[in-house]
């Protein structure tokens, strides 16, 4: 677990102590990118148990919490649902787009937005956060292009990690998001 992945730059600081939610790509980022395929078609994933607790301090902290993948598939859903987590969006051909979508589903403007990414498609949806983070074994082109890169891989623990640099960036709790309009899925 890091310490202080954010550093000593105000102006990262202040950005993310406005972040309210959280968007996660899943292959690489929640798991360490391996897909475990069964003879029958069944795929099987590896989450982080300490991930999980992250996630569910952040929503009990005010966040919002968002899956964001290209990949389709039940295990996506089943993670998704034992998170509680706000809005799943899978098979995404542009996750800018789909980044922003999720912004307005939820009232929120970009700015407020954090994606965690780990390889190339992310990048659409970095350029349109306020905020970003790259896990340490993503791509050199996301790490290069993120704010911050964890110290942990994908699915063991950079989730956590990024979790806790935002509630440690600000003093207060998370102000209370604008009322989603239902059709969060
Ligand atoms: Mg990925």
């Amino acid at each position: 677990m890091a310490g202080d992945v954010l550093g000593a730059d105000p102006a990262i600081r202040a950005a993310w102590s406005r972040v309210r939610l959280l968007i996660l790509d899943v292959d690489g980022v929640l798991t360490d990118g391996g897909i475990y395929l069964g003879a029958n078609g069944a795929e099987f994933k590896r989450f982080d148990v300490k991930d999980g607790f992250g996630i569910a301090q952040w929503r009990r902290a005010g966040g919002l919490v968002a899956m964001l993948t290209g990949r389709q598939g039940e295990v996506v859903e089943a993670r998704a649902r034992e998170l509680s987590i706000d809005a799943v969006i899978q098979g995404s051909r542009d996750k800018g787009a789909d980044a922003v979508a999720l912004c307005r589903r939820f009232g929120i403007d970009p700015t407020a937005a954090i994606m965690v990414g780990d390889d190339l498609p992310d990048l659409s949806a970095f350029a349109v956060c306020g905020c970003t983070a790259a896990v340490a074994d993503a791509t050199p082109a996301v790490r290069a292009a993120a704010q911050v890169v964890t110290l942990a891989r994908g699915g063991c623990g950079a989730v956590r990690e990024v979790i806790e640099a935002l509630l440690g960036s600000r003093s207060e709790g998370i102000v209370a998001p604008g009322v989603p309009d239902g059709s969060v899925s």
